[in-house]
């Protein structure tokens, strides 16, 4: 891949450390998937120089990377795309109703050819530290090619769900088999066929994968540490009357998705209780949503998820068509989540998951309370029972939120450490900045709405007020914005105080941090709703940024001034 940094230095900027740095530039963006890449849409049209840096050898982020059988979206692909271009909108067909990960990727693709998103970004390259020099107001950032760039800002567009958690397991050294994390699924064909497969996790990912990896290989043994809710996605091709009633106004619906609580809009909600349905009626209706598919099952009455005595009909009657499908007794209960409520954890979509456990050549192994001991010479060792394996999946999960953002290194004013900073959880104001660390914006940061909303609505959301807000700072001749300490507090209780009103805290996962040994539990989302969210945040920027500090330029520095010609949107 190309290497688009030029090696001139620049002996007029000097690091504290008295290095020079290669380049000077106005942005760096790391990471190049979607929200990359609109960055690079977006702050182009600013005129500013960018200089992107992506850890993969091509863009797509997620995509890119969780290749895994099965990989799949579990937003309507209809949804699941940028709204920035209507033109891109029109021309982009979607085949599916949930997009495979390989149609995505191509997707992803397109977009950056078509926009020509490539050209600033330095591929097989990671940031491995970023450290804010006080005295020149600009970021120094470093990355593990070893180039240095001074940059203005720095736009932290490095995934919720990108940092994989290491496989940590006693023995994995001696195995003599193969291993691969569905998180980093290699690019070369997996073969499945004539193997015994061990498959450790059964979140989305394990959930999606286990029924591919069953149609092909020998034996699959399957390590469920907690059971999990998932719903029937019955993905099929796009049914075009619906996909015709979206074009036929498709702005219309993506304002809509918009205003909406999660980014798009159930096609089931009743906006009843539960309690103003009889029972009969309402089984029915939950036999319709299961039939229909997707996630809309929990938006069906408004107090399924919201209460808890509303929640135990709907994980009863989930817990009722596992007991369907699935034939032996035994594995049906042990496949049955029990201590914690529906959609309490991210809530799966799958295809024939629960079927899959009828099948003879899969076995369902509990390790809630034997946990797996270590990985031995031929397989996975619970209690005294070894477990043969040729291949091992780890479908283990992510250091959620906050893993890529620590794993930059990142140090603010004052020798200020975000690691430290982040010691008791992250704190931010809007899950955009943190206080302390001028210029620096997260995308899709702990403390905001992310992954409880279709993340390409956060997405564009998310660039589009980093772009306004640079675009003010160039109009006004601002040099850096960074929040105060008190907004940062008020915002980060906020976050917490409506997480502690939902079912969330209830389960243990990564939205708490729990999967995760060693990280402080807390609630990592801004629960409140995209709607109302987005609204604050407009609000924040229509008032001139209340909650900001704002400074203005270090003399001589004319990277602050806006340059001619450009738009400021
Ligand atoms: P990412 O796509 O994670 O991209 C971040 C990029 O930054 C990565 O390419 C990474 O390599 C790079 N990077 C990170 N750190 C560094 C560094 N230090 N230096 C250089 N590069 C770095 N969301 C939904 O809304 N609906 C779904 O159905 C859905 N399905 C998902 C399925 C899977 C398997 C996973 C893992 C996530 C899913 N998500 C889903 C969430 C998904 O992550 C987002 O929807 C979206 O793709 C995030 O885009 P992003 O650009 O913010 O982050
Ligand atoms: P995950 O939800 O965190 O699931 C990880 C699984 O591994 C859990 O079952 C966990 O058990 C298990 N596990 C972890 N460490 C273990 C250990 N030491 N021993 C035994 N089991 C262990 O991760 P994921 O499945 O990759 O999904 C992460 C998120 O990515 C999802 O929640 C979703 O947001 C997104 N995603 C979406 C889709 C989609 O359908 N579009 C697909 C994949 C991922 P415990 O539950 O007991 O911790």
């Amino acid at each position: 891949m190309h290497h688009v940094l030029t090696p001139a230095a620049r002996p007029d900027i000097v690091a504290p450390d008295g290095e020079a740095p290669d380049l000077k530039t106005d942005v760096v963006i790391v990471g190049a998937g979607f929200a990359g890449l609109y960055a690079h849409y977006r702050l182009r049209r600013l005129g500013l120089s960018l200089t992107g840096f992506e850890a993969g050898p091509d863009v797509g982020g997620t995509w890119f990377w969780n290749r895994y059988p099965g990989a799949r979206c579990d937003v309507e692909s209809l949804d699941y795309c940028y709204s920035f271009s209507p033109e891109l909108l029109d021309e982009w067909r979607w085949s599916e109703r949930y997009a495979t990960q390989p149609e995505i990727l191509r997707y992803i693709e397109h977009v950056a050819e078509r926009f020509d998103l490539r050209r600033d970004v330095q591929f097989d390259t990671r940031v491995v530290a970023a450290r804010f020099d006080e005295a020149a107001q600009r970021w120094i950032v470093e990355t593990d090619r070893g180039d240095r760039i001074s940059a203005r800002f720095v736009i932290a567009a490095t995934g919720c769900l990108s940092e994989p958690k290491p496989p940590e397991f006693a023995g994995l050294e001696d195995f003599q088999g193969s291993w691969v994390q569905t998180s980093r699924w290699p690019r070369e064909t997996v073969e499945l066929a004539g193997k015994r497969v061990a498959v450790i996790g059964t979140g989305s990912s394990g959930i999606q994968s286990i029924p591919l990896i069953a149609q092909q290989a020998d034996r699959v043994t399957v390590f469920q540490r907690t059971p999990n809710y998932t719903l029937p996605a019955r993905n099929a091709p796009i049914d075009p009357d619906h996909e015709a009633r979206v074009r036929s106004d498709y702005a219309a619906h993506i304002a809509r998705n918009r205003l909406s609580k999660s980014g798009t809009q159930s096609r089931l909600a009743t906006g009843l209780s539960v309690y103003e349905i009889a029972e009969a009626e309402r089984n029915a209706a939950f036999e319709r949503a299961w039939d229909f598919g997707g996630a809309g099952l929990p938006s069906l009455y408004r107090d399924l998820v919201a209460e808890l005595p509303a929640n135990r009909i709907v994980s009863d009657f989930v817990a009722s068509k596992i007991r369907e499908i699935v034939g032996d007794e035994q594995t049906a209960a042990l496949l049955t989540p029990a201590d914690y409520p529906f959609a309490a954890k991210r809530l799966c979509l799958d295809t024939d998951y629960f079927a899959t456990f009828n099948r003879d050549n899969v076995e369902l192994v509990d390790v809630s309370q034997t946990r797996i001991e270590r990985i031995t010479a031929h397989g996975v060792q619970v209690g005294d029972r070894e477990h043969p394996a040729d291949l091992i999946v780890f479908a283990t999960g992510f250091d959620a939120m906050t893993g890529s953002l620590l794993a930059m290194n990142i140090t603010g004013r004052g020798g200020l450490k975000l690691k430290d900073d982040w010691r008791d959880g992250p704190t931010n104001y809007l899950g955009l900045m943190m206080a302390g660390f001028p210029n620096l914006f997260t995308v899709n940061g702990p403390g905001s709405p992310s992954v409880l909303v279709n993340m390409l609505v956060t997405i564009e959301h998310h660039i589009d007020w980093i772009t306004n807000c640079i675009g003010h700072m160039l109009d006004k001749g601002i040099a850096t914005i960074e929040p105060d300490r008190q907004a940062e507090t008020a915002w980060s209780d906020e976050v917490q105080a409506v997480g502690a009103r939902t079912i969330y805290p209830l389960a243990k996962s990564w939205y708490m941090g729990d999967n995760v040994p060693g990280k402080p539990r807390r609630f990592l989302v801004y629960a409140g709703g995209f709607d109302s969210y987005a609204a604050r945040c407009t609000e924040v920027a229509d008032d001139g940024y209340p909650g900001f500090i704002m400074s203005a330029p270090v003399p001589g520095d004319a990277s602050t001034k806006k340059q001619a010609g450009e738009t400021v949107m």
